[in-house]
C-alpha cells in the first residue's frame, strides 16, 4: 500500500540579522509567553479558548498617562470615556476610578452608565438618536446633552418645556473640514454652510435652552496631531463668532476622541511605531493651539473654556490580547498555507480594518512561510489576516492578537459561535473572570417557540 504524502512548497529564506530595514525599524518575530506573568498556558487552561485578555496595570497606566499628558498642559481638562469603545462594567468601572466620566451615544449606554452608579450630571450623551424617553431622563438627571440635529433639538426644547424647566445648558456637535481627515458631516451641525451658526441662533432665541458648549469629533485613527491643532483652532473661531452673534458664553469644547493606537491599520506601510503620535504629541497639539487661541480672552478677564476629551482606542486598545489556537492547517490551491484558528471575525471585528500584532505564544520552530490566518466561521469573508510569515504551527498552539481592546467586545456578533470569556489580569496577579463565555441558554432565554411551531420527530 502507498501513503500518499502532502506536497509542501519549498520556500527559500534568506538569512539576514535583525538589523535595520529601509525604514530604520527593527521587526523581531518574538513570543509571548505570558500576559502580566500570568502564562498564557495557565490562562488558556482555566479559561477556555479562544479567551480576551486584559490587563489591569496596563489600562491603569495608559488612563493616567492621558490625564497626566493634557492636566499638565492645561489647567481645566475633563476626560469622558466612551462607552461604545468598550462598555464591559469592569473596564468602565476602573476608568470610572481613574478619573473618567461617562460618554455615551444611546439611550442603553446611558442606562448602562447609570447602573453603574455614574451620576447624570457626569453623562455626556452624544449621537444621533435620543428618544424622548431618553431625553426626559437626561433633562431630569442633568445630563450634558450634545444635540446633533435640528429634530432634536425641537424634541428637547418640549422636553425641557414639559419638565418645567429654563435656560437647560445644550451643547451643539459642530462638523466641518480640518483639512486633514475624511470630515464625518453626517454628524452634528455644519460650519462652514452656516448651519452650525443657525442652530446657534435657534437656541439663543430660545427660552428653553441654552448653548454652553461646542462638540465636535474629528474621525478616528487620526495620526497626524495638526488635525488637531486645527481643530481647536476652527472651534476657537466659532466660539468668538457665536458668542459675538448670539452673546451666549461657551464654557467647554469637547474635541471628541480618534487619538491612535499602536495597531497597524491597513493600507499604512510603515509600523505603528513609526505612523501613531504619542499621547503628548497630541496633548500638545491640542493645549498649545488653546493656549494660542485664547490668550486674549484670559487678557480681558473671561475665563479660559474647559477642555473635555473623548478618546476611546488610545486608552483601551492596548491593554487587551486575544487568544486563539491552532485547528488546522491547509495547502491552498495557490500553494499558500492557511492556517485555522478558533477565533475569527465574529470575536474580532478590527481585523476587517487593523493587521493586528501576531505572536507565537512559545519559540518557534521550522521555517516560516507565507500563510493565510481563517477563523472558524462558514463565510469566505472570516479572514484574521490575508499575509504573515509563521512557522509551522500543530493544532493546539495559541497566537495572541494585539491590540484588541478597542471595539471588539462591543462590535463582536453572536454569530455561528459562542463569544468567548473576557478576563483580566489584576494587578496583584490573581485573574478574574469580567465577562464569562456565552453558552446555549444565554441565546435561547430571548426567544419564545409558540405554540405549533415545536419539531415533530415521531417517526
Ligand atoms: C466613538 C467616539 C469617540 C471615541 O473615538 P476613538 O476614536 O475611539 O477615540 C469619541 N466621541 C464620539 C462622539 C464618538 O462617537
Amino acid at each position: 500500500m502507498t501513503t500518499l504524502k502532502h506536497w509542501i512548497t519549498p520556500t527559500i529564506v534568506r538569512h539576514g540579522g535583525a538589523g535595520l530595514n529601509k525604514f530604520g525599524g527593527v521587526r523581531q518575530s518574538l513570543y509571548l509567553d505570558a500576559i502580566d506573568g500570568v502564562p498564557v498556558s495557565q490562562l488558556i487552561e482555566r479559561f477556555g479558548s479562544p479567551l480576551f485578555v486584559m490587563s489591569e496595570a496596563r489600562l491603569r497606566e495608559t488612563a493616567r498617562r492621558m490625564r497626566r499628558a493634557f492636566t499638565s498642559r492645561y489647567p481645566k481638562v475633563r476626560f469622558g470615556w466612551s462607552y461604545k469603545t468598550n462598555y464591559l462594567n469592569a473596564v468602565c468601572g476602573l476608568l470610572h476610578q481613574e478619573g473618567f466620566e461617562a460618554e455615551v451615544v444611546s439611550g442603553f449606554e446611558y442606562e448602562k452608565a447609570r447602573m453603574l452608579g455614574v451620576p447624570g450630571h457626569r453623562i455626556i450623551f452624544n449621537g444621533p438618536l435620543k428618544t424622548r424617553e431618553d431625553l426626559e431622563r437626561a433633562v431630569s438627571e442633568r445630563a450634558q446633552i450634545h444635540i446633533d440635529h435640528l429634530d432634536e433639538l425641537y424634541l428637547l426644547e418640549a422636553v425641557v418645556r414639559d419638565a418645567g424647566l429654563r435656560d437647560f445648558p445644550v451643547a451643539i456637535r459642530l462638523n466641518f473640514d480640518t483639512g486633514y481627515s475624511e470630515p464625518w458631516s453626517r454628524f452634528g451641525f455644519n460650519l462652514e454652510t452656516g448651519q452650525a451658526m443657525d442652530a446657534a441662533r435657534r437656541i439663543a432665541n430660545s427660552p428653553w435652552l441654552q448653548l454652553v458648549g461646542l462638540h465636535n469629533h474629528i474621525g478616528t485613527y487620526i495620526t497626524d496631531p495638526r488635525a488637531y491643532s486645527a481643530q481647536v483652532r476652527i472651534m476657537a473661531g466659532f466660539v468668538t463668532a457665536v458668542e459675538a452673534a448670539t452673546g451666549c458664553t461657551i464654557r467647554f469644547l469637547d474635541t471628541g476622541g480618534g487619538f491612535a493606537s499602536r495597531n497597524s491599520l491597513q493600507g499604512v506601510y510603515l509600523p505603528p511605531e513609526q505612523v501613531v503620535p504619542s499621547i503628548e504629541q497630541y496633548a500638545d497639539a491640542l493645549c498649545n493651539t488653546l493656549h494660542e487661541c485664547f490668550r486674549d480672552r484670559e487678557a480681558q478677564g473671561k475665563p479660559l473654556p474647559e477642555l473635555i476629551l473623548e478618546s476611546g482606542r488610545a486608552v483601551v486598545d492596548e491593554s487587551a490580547w486575544l487568544l486563539s489556537s491552532v485547528v488546522a492547517n491547509k495547502r491552498l490551491a495557490d500553494g499558500r498555507r492557511g492556517l485555522v484558528v478558533d477565533a475569527g471575525v465574529n470575536v474580532l471585528f478590527t481585523a476587517f480594518w487593523y493587521n493586528h500584532d501576531v505572536r507565537l505564544t512559545k519559540p518557534a520552530e521550522g521555517l516560516p512561510e507565507e500563510t493565510v490566518i481563517y477563523g472558524p466561521m462558514c463565510m469566505n469573508i472570516d479572514v484574521l489576516r490575508q499575509s504573515l510569515k509563521l512557522p509551522p504551527l500543530s493544532p493546539g498552539e495559541v497566537l495572541a492578537f494585539w491590540p484588541v481592546g478597542a471595539y471588539n467586545n462591543t462590535q463582536w456578533m453572536q454569530f455561528i459561535a459562542y463569544r468567548p470569556a473576557v478576563v483580566m489580569v489584576r494587578e496583584n496577579g490573581s485573574v478574574d473572570v469580567l465577562r464569562r463565555r456565552e453558552k446555549l441558554q444565554d441565546m435561547t432565554d430571548l426567544e419564545s417557540l409558540p405554540d405549533g411551531l415545536q419539531p415533530d420527530f415521531r417517526d
